[in-house]
């Protein structure tokens, strides 16, 4: 193992496992993506604390645990479609493509979509797709999806995500306000859904129609 793997393997057994995400997919997906290729050059030693990070353009790659805790309580499947809000640096959606079999990215940043979309290229992820535009709004051209994930924090559930999110959809959203929310996680069976609230968060903002103002 390089030194970046045995810090990525205490970062999933005593950040992430430690704290309580036990889905196995999960753990193993955490395992093989090589996060410190996610952040720049310079913020590379820093990819398996447990902290936030910062990736450029004033935004974050969210704390490794809530990474985890978020995509567990996703419930992603092998057969799944999947939109990712927020993409940053890239490494939720990696994690995604690792879990699913398609994965729609959206980031309102063009140049972090631009290096994001390098990234997951070059490291091999052919299945992860990265758009550029306000993913308060989905993705509309891939709509529906099994399991939507947003990274970061919206003042209320944006509707159109509930409505891209197929039957037995699962959304999950942190929600509340500016510098404090709650993690959501939102079922659709048919045109129902339910919602339940996991633990507190801070997230950057989500910025757009159905957002934050910029
Ligand atoms: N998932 C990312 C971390 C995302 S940080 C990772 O793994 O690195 C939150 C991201 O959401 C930021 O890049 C920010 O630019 C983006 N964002 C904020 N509002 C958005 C919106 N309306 N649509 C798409 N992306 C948005």
């Amino acid at each position: 193992m390089d030194t970046y793997q045995i810090e990525r393997k205490r970062m999933v057994e005593q950040q992430i496992a430690r704290k309580g995400v036990h889905d196995e997919r999960v753990l193993a997906a955490m395992m093989s993506v090589p996060r410190h290729l996610f952040l720049p050059v310079e913020a590379r030693d820093y990819a398996y604390v447990d902290s936030p990070v910062q990736i450029g353009s004033g935004q974050t790659i969210s704390q490794p645990y809530v990474v985890g805790l978020m995509t567990e309580l996703l419930d992603v499947r092998d057969e799944h479609h999947v939109l990712d809000v927020g993409t940053g640096s890239g490494y939720q959606a990696a994690l995604l493509g690792e879990l699913a079999a398609e994965v729609h990215s959206i980031e309102r940043h063009a140049e972090l979509a631009e290096s994001a979309r390098e990234r997951l290229t070059r490291l091999g992820y052919e299945n992860v797709y990265v758009h550029v535009g306000d993913g308060t709004q989905g993705y509309p051209p891939h709509a529906p999806y099994d399991r939507i994930i947003v990274a970061a924090a919206a003042p209320s559930v944006p509707d159109p995500l509930l409505h891209q999110l197929a039957e037995d959809g699962r959304l999950v959203i942190p929600v509340g306000k500016r510098f404090s929310q709650l993690l959501e996680v939102w079922d659709r069976t048919g045109d129902d859904f339910h919602k339940s609230t996991s633990i507190p968060v801070v997230f950057v903002p989500l910025i757009g129609q159905e957002g934050w103002e910029g």
